[in-house]
């Protein structure tokens, strides 16, 4: 499903809701926002939507989602995309939300990793287990060359052609690169790098048989070089990145050339900045009320795994239920004068505007 994604913006965006977190709890708020006629913005720190469905178990099968009897964490994603795709929700995604703090009148500004800045009536955090941020290289001051010459789950925004390019990670995404810029006559990259080499600390890789072939194929012809070893530091000459200086499985020690170094070492959550609001916490999950799935700040509501509160279940289904009461207790706050009735998606002629379907006659 193709995602309304922002486009940079030099004054803060306005808006009446923000919701922090793209995985399926944060995606079905959209929906039930939307039949609220509220319109939202959506922050994600990986770079899709789904977050554990699709980060941890993306072709693993779900028995649990009313209604759906089997479907993939892949496919249940798609599967709300499609579904939330009237609201029109603009996805900002590659980025953590990082800073939240109250305004005046009742708004909230917030302020994302990559500066983007919103003013929002309303917040929902819907941040799972924590921000899926990319497992960094243990190395003491690389992080100096992060987006120059290091660059985490992605390809850097220039040509690698010439330059010794360093892939560490064992997973399908590392080894697909390497292979990818060690082939020669590859269409994507004209210009060959001067040399691909990919490392991990053992010979063994997480990968699909296709990509398994063709990684050994092209060691076998010495386009690609693969190294068992870990990284002990770097090398540097006035300000560019040289080198990783590894040891290796026999405990030698190495200086590696390198001008990119290009790492795939997964992800993992992280709490952070959640747990830094100021939000009343008990063991590192936000309380809420049930009536309406409010934090201790009211204006900004928590839902799925985030939350705590008597009885939790930190199910998809528990989540869908949650951001369906935290839509309605937004509308309460958002338009006061209006009474906020409960309309069925089968008969309201309202609704059926807001989702833009024109229901068989019967
Ligand atoms: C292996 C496995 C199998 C499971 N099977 C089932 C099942 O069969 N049925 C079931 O009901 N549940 C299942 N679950 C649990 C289910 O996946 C979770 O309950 C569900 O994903 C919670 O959804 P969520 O939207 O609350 O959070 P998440 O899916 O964790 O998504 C949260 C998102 O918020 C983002 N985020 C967090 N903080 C920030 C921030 N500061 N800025 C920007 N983004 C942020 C994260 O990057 C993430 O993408 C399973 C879980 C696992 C691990």
């Amino acid at each position: 499903v193709a995602l309304n994604v922002a486009q940079p913006a030099a004054s803060p965006t306005e808006t009446d809701a923000l919701v922090i977190g793209a995985g399926p709890v944060g995606l079905f708020q959209v929906f039930q926002l939307g039949l609220q006629g509220i319109q939202a913005h959506v922050v994600d720190a990986l770079p899709y939507p789904g977050g554990q469905c699709v980060e941890l178990y993306a072709d693993k099968p779900i028995y649990d989602i009313p209604g759906l009897p089997v479907c993939t964490g892949r496919e249940l994603t798609e599967r709300l995309l499609q579904q939330i795709k009237p609201f029109a929700a603009t996805f900002h995604l590659g980025q953590e939300v990082a800073t939240v703090e109250k305004m005046a009148y009742g708004r909230f500004a917030v302020e994302t990793s990559r500066g983007i800045k919103f003013h929002s009536k309303t917040l929902f955090i819907a941040a799972g287990v924590g921000a899926f941020v990319p497992r960094s290289v243990k190395v003491d001051g690389l992080d100096f060359f992060n987006h120059t010459q290091l660059f985490y789950n992605a390809l850097p925004p220039f040509d690698l052609g010439g330059k010794h390019v360093l892939v560490l990670g064992d997973g399908e995404s590392a080894l697909a690169c390497a292979n990818s810029l060690a082939q020669v006559g590859n269409p994507l990259h004209p210009q060959r790098p001067a040399s691909v080499t990919l490392m991990h600390r053992r010979d063994s890789f997480k990968a699909s048989d296709d990509t398994l072939a063709t990684h050994h194929a092209l060691r076998a012809s010495k386009q690609l070089q693969f190294i068992t070893a870990q990284p002990t530091g770097f090398a540097e000459h006035n300000g560019q990145l040289t080198g990783l200086q590894v040891v290796d499985s026999d405990a030698a020690s190495h200086l590696l050339r390198a001008d990119v170094v290009l790492a795939f070492l997964g992800v993992s959550p992280k709490l952070g900045p959640v747990a830094q609001w100021g939000l009343d916490l008990e063991r590192k999950q936000l309380k809420v009320n049930t009536e309406d799935f409010a934090t201790s700040e009211p204006g900004i509501y928590a839902v799925g795994d985030i939350n705590t509160y008597p009885g939790k279940k930190k199910l998809i289904l528990c989540g869908f239920h949650e951001a369906t009461l935290a839509a309605f207790g937004a509308a309460a706050r958002l338009f006061p004068e209006q009474p906020i009735h409960l309309q069925y998606t089968t008969t309201s002629p309202r609704l059926h505007g807001l989702l833009g379907v024109v229901p068989p006659t019967v």
